[in-house]
């Protein structure tokens, strides 16, 4: 059989999966491989999954399922599952669907290459490890040589894995507990990154505010991390998702604060207003709690923007519980909600509460009354910036108007506006008025061009004087 030359790779899932994929990428170019034009043309096509949306194993399946007919004209192709799903049901894929060639799992992306070379001799592969492999998790490389979609933009996940039990998640059975990336090594890799010209890392984790605590043993490191990432030369931004609230500390919220470069963006999960439902969730806080920590960070950090999820119709949630959140949501005035309808994961404590499921009649009329509640607060505290300046990252052109550029504030809001005759392209730094406030997004009006982009690769000019 030939080798192949070509690849794509299809994402379900979190940033943390997107950013598993655009590392594996990064192995596939090194290996001599080049990303393919579409997936039907391409020698290697890749499913990075995810256990936690809504029916992920029926999206997995049917994309496979549509690859049969093509595997069967092209028995050289190679078809490879990734993933935490991959990590859950290992051998089953290929019981399900016995025209995949690999199954690897969350902890050794770095051999995928070498699994898929492999398998074209030796037939199918299924290689899960139940913790990851201590030499490729302090692998740099991938993580440098990624192949992202914004040159100027990376991700840094710092651990894996999640201690917590929240009764709805999937995570921890899946990917483990937690375990941090030792700090000299991040920072190693942002200063990497930084140096290649990046310029906004954002920090990933399962619970990044309990980062460290496996290392010290007693405290987290999170903070430090912060502060360390404050001292990068060339980082110009730094965010961070997801905190858990229960574990947000006085610390966290000060070095937010105190390190210039960390923006002032706060992604909080409420997930419910009912402390009676925060409870059977097993989230560890109470409604209470939740607020003081929230009116904390945004009395120490200046024009914080915050954002939350929450979930609508977990298991036993009354009419008068649901009230409670929306309550709590109207009074928290968050910037962005994310809202979710509640359905099981097998192998969760909420899976398995079947007598307490709420009818999906009443989650339906449920999530569009929070709905109505969440935009109307994203508006408001959108419309409260109309006329500001506002710092922004350009990221290209809009993919609402090709007559508009698109980027993201210090706040993490996404702005359209108008092109203009100054010198712009995908990276560089800008500021724009801002003239109109939409629920999900800003427009504006571009002022000035503060810098131009500071990554190696050249880009086209979106605009010149
Ligand atoms: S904190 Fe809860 S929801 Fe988040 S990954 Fe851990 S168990 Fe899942």
């Amino acid at each position: 059989m030939s080798e192949p030359q070509s690849f794509t790779i299809r994402t379900f899932g979190c940033q943390m999966n997107e950013h598993d994929s655009e590392r594996l990428a990064g192995l596939l170019v090194a290996d001599g491989l080049v990303p393919a034009a579409r997936e039907e043309e391409a020698d290697v096509i890749v499913f990075n999954t995810c256990t936690i949306r809504e029916n992920a194993d029926l999206k997995l399946y049917s994309a496979l399922g549509q690859l049969k007919a093509l595997k069967e004209q092209r028995p050289e192709l190679r078809i490879a599952v990734g993933g935490c799903m991959a990590q859950k049901d290992r051998g089953t894929i290929m019981e399900r669907a016995n025209w995949v060639d690999v199954v690897f799992g969350t902890h050794n992306l770095a051999a995928a290459p070498s699994l898929l070379r492999r398998s074209l001799l030796e037939g199918p592969l299924v290689e899960v490890l139940d913790a990851p492999d201590p030499i490729t998790s302090r692998d740099m490389a991938p993580a440098l040589y990624a192949v992202r979609e914004l040159p100027f933009a990376a991700w840094m996940t710092i651990q894996t894995g999640c201690d917590n039990t929240c009764a709805y998640c999937i995570v921890p059975s899946v990917r483990g507990g937690e375990i941090s990336r030792p700090l000299e090594d991040l920072i190693a890799e942002a200063t990497m990154l930084a140096d290649a010209g990046v310029t906004e890392i954002t920090v990933l984790g399962q619970n990044v505010n309990s980062y460290g605590r496996d290392i010290t043993g007693r405290g987290p490191l999170f903070d430090q991390l912060l502060r360390a990432l404050g001292d990068v030369s060339g980082l110009e931004r730094v965010r961070f998702t997801s905190p858990h609230p229960k574990d947000l500390r006085p610390e966290t919220i000060a070095a937010m604060a105190e390190t210039p470069n960390v923006c002032n963006q706060l992604h909080l999960p409420l997930q419910s207003g009912s402390n009676r439902v925060l409870q059977a969730m097993r989230r560890g806080y109470r409604v209470e709690r939740y607020v003081e920590k929230l009116e904390a960070a945004r009395a120490a950090i200046p024009d914080l923007a915050v954002t939350t999820d929450l979930i609508v119709g977990f298991p036993g949630e009354s009419d008068a519980e649901f009230d409670e959140t929306l309550a709590v949501v109207a009074a928290c005035e968050f910037d962005l909600a994310y809202t979710f309808i509640f359905s099981p994961r097998e192998g969760t404590r909420a899976a398995t509460m079947t007598e307490d499921f709420v009818g999906s009649d009443v989650i339906k009329a449920r999530f569009e009354r929070l709905k109505e509640v969440t935009d109307r607060s994203a508006l408001r505290r959108h419309a409260a910036r109309v006329g500001r300046l506002e710092e922004v990252l350009v990221e290209g052109p809009s993919r609402r108007n090709e007559a508009m550029l698109s980027g993201r504030t210090r706040q993490g809001k996404l702005i359209h506006f108008p092109v203009t005759d100054h010198p712009v392209r995908a990276g560089s730094l800008v500021t724009a008025e801002v003239t109109y406030g939409a629920p999900y997004y800003l427009l504006g009006e571009l002022r000035e061009v503060l810098r131009a982009p500071r990554h190696k690769i050249r880009v086209p000019l979106l605009a010149t004087r």
